[in-house]
C-alpha cells in the first residue's frame, strides 16, 4: 500500500522539480543554436565593453547603491518570484527586475550596467535551485543586449557624461525612446526562443499576456524614477523602495497564484492546485456526508505515439484529450493534469454507482476523439484511435482523504492497464 503512495508522491515530485536541468538540451537543435547564439553575442560585447569603455570612480558609488538595491529587493520578493519561476513555462519573464538594469542604464556606464546584470543573475540563481543556471544565462544575456541597446539611444542625448538625467521635451523623447528598444530587445529576444521552441503553438501563448507588458512598462517607469532620484539625491531610493516591494505584491502575486493553478500545455489545472482544492473539497464532502468520485486518468500507448508521430503532435493530443475532460465534466468537478498524460478528475457529490457510468462515458468519448494536428514538416492530419485508461475510486468506500483515495484510483488504474487499456476499473478493497 505504502509502495502505490510513494509512487504517486515521487510522481508529483518528479513533475515540480524536472525541467531546468534538461531543458535546453531536449529542445529542438535551433533553439539550442538560437540560445548559444544569443548568449555568445552577449558575452562577446559584454567583454568589448569592459575592455573598452572607461568608468570613473565616482560611478561606483551609485553602482554600490544600486546593487545593494538590486539585491534587498531580491530577498524581499524571493517567495513570490520562486513561485514565478516554478509556474512560467514559456519563458516569457515578467519580473519588476528590468527596473534595475534600466536604471542603471541611466546612472552608469556600461561596464557597470554589465556588471550590475552579473551580479543579479549570480546572485537570483544561487537564491534559487541549482539547475536553473541555463536559464539565467540567457537572461542575463538579454539583460546584456537591451541595455546596450537602450544606451545607443541615450548617447543621442548626450554622449557618455553619467548620471544622464534627460531634460526637457527633447530629453522625454529620447528616454521614451531608449525605454521602447529596451523593452523590445528584450521582448524579440525571448519571443524568438519560444517560437523555435514550439511553432504551432497559438500566438497569444507566445505573446504573452498583455498585463505582463505592462508590469514591464511600470518596472522601466520605475528605473527612471530611481536612476533620476539617484542623480538628485540616492538615499532617497530607500523610499522608492517601498513602492516597488508594495508593486510587487500588488502587480505579481495574484499573477503567479493564477499561473501556478494552470498548467500552461492544457490548461487543466496544475497537480499542486489540483491537490489543494481537492481537499478541500473533501472537507466539505466529509461535513456533509456526501459522495464523492476520482478518476485517475492515463493514455495507452502514449510514448510509441510520440515515438511514431513526434512530440509536438503528442502535445496537440495532449491539449484535445484536455479540452474533452473538461467538455465531459460539470464545471464544479476539478480537472488536472497530473503528470505526463496522466490526469485526474475529481467528482463532487459522485458515489460508487455513477462513477463507472461516468468514467466510461469519458473513456467512449476519448476513444472517439479525432484531433486534427498539424506539424511542422507535414500537411495537417487526422488523429484518431486514442485510448485511455481509467481507474476510480470513491469516497468513503475505498478511503476518506485524498491519499488514499489516490492511491486506489491509481491501483484501479493499473489494474485497467494490466486488464488491456482502454477500459476502467473501480478500486476493489
Ligand atoms: P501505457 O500508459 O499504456 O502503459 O503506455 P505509455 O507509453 O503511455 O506509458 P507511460 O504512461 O509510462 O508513458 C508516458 C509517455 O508519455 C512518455 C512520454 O513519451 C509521453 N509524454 C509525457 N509527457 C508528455 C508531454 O507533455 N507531451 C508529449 N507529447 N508526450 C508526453
Ligand atoms: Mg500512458
Ligand atoms: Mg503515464
Amino acid at each position: 500500500m505504502s509502495h502505490g503512495l510513494q509512487r504517486v508522491e515521487l510522481r508529483r515530485g518528479r513533475l515540480a522539480l524536472h525541467p531546468w536541468q534538461w531543458k535546453l538540451w531536449c529542445e529542438r537543435k535551433v533553439v539550442i543554436a538560437y540560445v548559444l547564439a544569443v548568449n555568445f553575442v552577449a558575452l562577446a560585447l559584454a567583454a568589448a565593453i569592459i575592455i573598452a569603455m572607461p568608468i570613473r570612480s565616482g560611478d561606483l558609488v551609485r553602482f554600490g547603491l544600486l546593487v545593494a538595491a538590486a539585491v534587498v529587493h531580491r530577498e524581499v520578493v524571493h517567495r513570490i518570484d520562486s513561485l514565478r519561476e516554478r509556474t512560467t513555462g514559456n519563458g516569457l519573464l515578467t519580473n519588476l527586475s528590468p527596473l534595475w538594469i534600466f536604471a542603471a542604464a541611466l546612472s552608469v556606464p556600461l561596464p557597470l550596467v554589465v556588471g550590475l546584470t552579473g551580479v543579479v543573475h549570480l546572485h537570483s540563481w544561487y537564491r534559487g535551485s541549482a539547475g536553473r543556471l541555463n536559464r539565467k544565462v540567457f537572461s542575463a544575456a538579454t539583460m546584456v543586449l537591451a541595455p546596450a541597446a537602450a544606451v545607443a539611444v541615450l548617447q543621442l542625448l548626450q554622449p557618455a557624461a553619467y548620471p544622464i538625467v534627460p531634460r526637457g521635451p527633447a530629453g522625454l523623447v529620447v528616454l521614451i525612446g531608449a525605454g521602447a528598444v529596451f523593452w523590445l530587445v528584450n521582448y524579440a529576444l525571448v519571443v524568438g526562443a519560444v517560437i523555435m521552441s514550439d511553432p504551432l503553438q497559438p500566438g497569444r501563448q507566445v505573446l504573452g499576456n498583455p498585463s505582463d507588458q505592462i508590469v514591464v512598462a511600470a518596472s522601466l517607469g520605475l528605473g527612471v524614477g530611481f536612476a533620476v532620484t539617484l542623480a538628485v539625491s540616492p538615499w532617497l531610493i530607500a523610499v522608492l523602495m517601498i513602492t516597488v516591494f508594495a508593486l510587487h505584491r500588488a502587480l505579481l502575486l495574484p499573477h503567479f497564484q493564477q499561473a501556478a493553478r494552470t498548467d500552461s500545455k492544457t490548461g487543466l489545472l496544475t497537480a499542486g492546485f489540483w491537490r489543494e482544492a481537492a481537499g478541500r473539497e473533501l472537507e466539505r464532502a466529509r461535513r456533509l456526508a456526501d459522495p464523492l468520485g476520482v478518476l485517475m486518468l492515463d493514455l495507452d500507448h502514449f510514448k510509441s505515439f510520440n515515438d511514431r508521430m513526434g512530440h509536438l503532435v503528442g502535445d496537440q493530443v495532449l491539449r484535445a484529450v484536455a479540452d474533452e475532460l473538461r467538455s465531459q465534466t460539470r464545471p464544479y468537478d476539478l480537472v488536472g493534469r497530473f503528470g505526463g498524460e496522466e490526469f485526474v478528475i475529481l467528482l463532487s457529490g459522485v458515489g460508487t454507482a455513477q462513477v463507472e457510468d461516468i468514467a466510461d462515458r469519458i473513456r467512449e468519448r476519448i476513444s472517439q476523439l479525432r484531433v486534427l494536428v498539424d506539424s511542422p514538416h507535414d500537411r495537417p492530419a487526422t488523429v484518431d484511435g486514442i485510448s485511455i485508461s481509467i481507474g476510480a475510486a470513491v469516497r468513503p468506500n475505498d478511503g476518506d482523504d485524498i491519499d488514499h483515495l489516490l492511491l486506489a484510483a491509481d491501483g484501479a488504474l493499473l489494474a485497467a492497464k494490466a486488464a488491456g487499456r482502454d477500459r476502467v476499473r473501480l478500486a476493489t478493497r
